[in-house]
């Protein structure tokens, strides 16, 4: 009877480090991304016209500026959300788009990607989420494929928690910059982002140029994460894809 109690009580925790009033969800079955939209009404823009992840395909050329990095050293801590595995990122570390700056908040993980690139799925995406001043979030995209050990993920993947609602302190910080292609090219379109609530006007950059991972390191990050923590990807309805 207690060991029950116990394990509700486990279970009830780990809802609630989801944070507030939002409902439980997941990635398939009950709960699952048919299901997010109905979820609760603050989900009800899942079932938007310009929901990420997206194919990027169809492309039209554009004239798009270099983004400008100015990233420190600043992953300081490690949490395992029971829907990714996320580093916050310490103030300080920016890019800026259409000149504005959007402030790097935290990076996380999709495996397999969330994104395709001309119906391509890559084993492991990184997602770099931004935010301005106002609000408004900028997220830059790796597509990683498999190949040689990635040494920035070696230094973190030890750290990463077993527990959903666990974090981890990383004794060392670590930089973005490490997770970022050598070509800085990159595509773009309007999205969302890609969990619940799923909120638009999501400025969505994606890096033409993936960089490696090894298969020990994505199947150390799926292990911990128990199942692919990728959103199918969504209608393009009336939006363009730039590169
Ligand atoms: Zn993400």
């Amino acid at each position: 009877m207690k060991k029950s109690v116990l394990i509700g009580g486990m279970l009830l925790a780990s809802c609630a480090a989801f944070a507030g009033s939002e409902s439980h969800w997941t990635y398939s079955g009950t709960g699952g991304p048919n299901e997010w939209a109905t979820l609760t009404p603050e989900y009800g823009a899942c079932a938007g016209k310009n929901q990420s992840p997206i194919n990027l395909t169809g492309f039209i050329e554009a004239d798009l500026k270099p983004i400008k990095f100015a990233y420190q050293t600043g992953g300081n801590e490690i949490l395992n959300n029971g829907h990714t595995v996320q580093i916050n990122y310490a103030a300080g570390s920016s890019v800026t788009v259409d000149s504005i700056r959007f402030e790097l908040k935290q990076f996380h993980f999709h495996a397999p990607s969330e994104n395709l690139i001309n119906g391509k799925s890559y084993p492991m995406e990184a997602h770099l989420v931004h935010a301005d001043k106002d609000g408004n979030l900028a997220v830059i995209a790796v597509m990683f494929k498999e190949g040689a050990e990635n040494k920035a993920l070696s230094k973190i993947w030890p750290l990463m928690p077993k527990d959903a609602g666990e974090t981890n302190a990383l004794s060392s910080p670590v930089a973005a910059a490490a997770l970022l292609p050598a070509k800085r090219d990159y595509y773009r379109f309007n999205g969302s982002l890609t969990t619940p609530p799923c909120s638009e006007g999501v400025r969505w950059l994606v890096m033409k140029q993936p960089i490696t991972v090894s298969k020990a390191q994505v199947e150390a990050f799926s292990h911990v994460m128990h199942h692919p923590n990728n959103r199918p990807v969504q209608a393009v309805n009336s939006r363009t894809v730039l590169k």
